[in-house]
């Protein structure tokens, strides 16, 4: 075991600080990271405040990560020392079922291992990338391209492949209508993940308050939803939405902006329950899905994009004792537009 330092919560109402936690020795495929940065995801905040059920405390969150291989398991074959690489949302899965042979781990039949607050092959609960190192098995190390700078990458690990996923997945590209709901960390990568891909792309952000930012990230369009002309103007225009809101939302407004067969994909998780009029659906054969991050497959494939197309996330780099700070600036939408820790100043 290795004893490393971290930043973690110890309950559910108190602020995050500073803990170690034991890292596992290497096996035969794992890989040992000596981590550089870290993004905070809303999710992360979800966990540790409990809104997603229980968790186990003290809770090391973080899964958004970059770093170093500092060592490999004896088997390893894709990974050697000093490579830049990244973990996202999963650490582990079973390896075995259709959607793993598929690549996509994420929708693991058995259910996959989250890098953080999930129950590890051991039975233990798994600690996030709010630390100085991990150990995590090769097929969930992710390879970070060159020319992407580490400072401003680890965003992409789940912010990134969890719009890239769906834009693909729903065939976003030239010709078709996308809109985006909310241009936070999710959001506005997701606007410029869609100009790149070709989409006509439209932000429906509460205000018109970020909408010179949006414009540059490559938005066609940006409406202000508190305006409430935007939801009437608009209706059948769409044949993707992605909300990435974080709160509740009157979904059967959002329904009604989608064209014929248009889908309405929920990315953002709040816990309450929707409720939608089935006829908005029936008659213009419009869908409701939802979509998780992404498989290691398809991450790898954004972050290559990303090299591509010259994309980063706009990121806020702060040091270890912001943290607290900065989670009471994302739940305030007060973040431009994700916030990277430094964990070299985990002391
Ligand atoms: P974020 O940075 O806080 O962005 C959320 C955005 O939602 C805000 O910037 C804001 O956009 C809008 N918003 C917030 N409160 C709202 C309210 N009460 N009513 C209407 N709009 C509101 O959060 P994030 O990190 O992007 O994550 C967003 C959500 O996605 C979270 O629920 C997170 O857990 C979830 N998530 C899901 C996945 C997945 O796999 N599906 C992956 C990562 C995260 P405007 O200011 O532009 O209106
Ligand atoms: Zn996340």
């Amino acid at each position: 075991m290795r004893t490393v330092n971290a930043y973690g919560a110890v309950s559910a109402t108190a602020p995050l600080e500073p803990m170690t936690i034991e890292r596992r020795d290497l096996g035969p495929h794992d890989v040992l990271i000596e981590i550089d940065y870290a993004g905070i995801c809303h999710s992360d905040i979800h966990t540790v405040r409990g809104e997603w059920g229980e968790i186990a405390y003290p809770q090391v969150v973080g899964h958004e990560i970059v770093g170093h291989v500092a060592a490999t398991g004896s088997e390893v074959t894709g990974h050697k020392v000093g490579d830049r690489v990244g973990v996202g949302c999963e650490s582990g899965s079973c390896g075995e079922c259709e959607q793993c042979a598929d690549g996509e781990e994420v929708y693991c039949l058995r259910g996959n291992i989250q890098t953080y607050a999930g129950v590890d092959v051991d039975g233990s609960i798994t600690q996030g990338g709010y630390s100085q190192a991990t150990v995590i098995h090769e097929r969930f190390v992710l390879s970070i391209p060159e020319s992407l700078p580490m400072e401003k990458v680890a965003p992409l690990l789940c912010a990134g492949v969890t719009l890239y996923s769906p834009l693909k997945h729903w065939n976003a590209g030239p010709g078709t209508r996308v809109a985006i709901i909310g241009m936070g960390g999710l959001g506005h990568v997701g606007v410029k993940l869609a100009h790149a891909l070709g989409a006509e792309v439209t932000v429906l952000s509460r205000t018109l308050a970020k909408k010179d930012d949006g414009l540059a990230f490559g938005a066609d369009h940006y409406f202000a939803t508190e305006d409430p002309q935007t939801l009437h103007e608009h209706q059948g225009e769409y044949d993707l939405i992605l909300s990435t809101v974080s709160a509740g939302l009157d979904y059967d407004r959002y329904v009604d902006l989608l064209a014929v067969n248009g889908t309405l994909v929920l990315l953002g998780a709040p816990t309450d329950a929707l409720s939608v009029t089935p006829m908005k659906l029936i008659t213009h054969r419009r869908s409701i899905a939802g979509s998780a991050n992404g498989g290691i497959k398809v991450t790898q494939e954004m972050l290559e994009f990303c090299a591509e197309h010259d994309i980063l996330p706009e990121t806020e780099l702060i040091g270890a004792d912001s943290i607290n700070e900065a989670y009471q600036r994302v739940l305030a939408s007060d973040v431009r537009y994700r916030f990277v820790i430094d964990t070299k100043t985990f002391a």
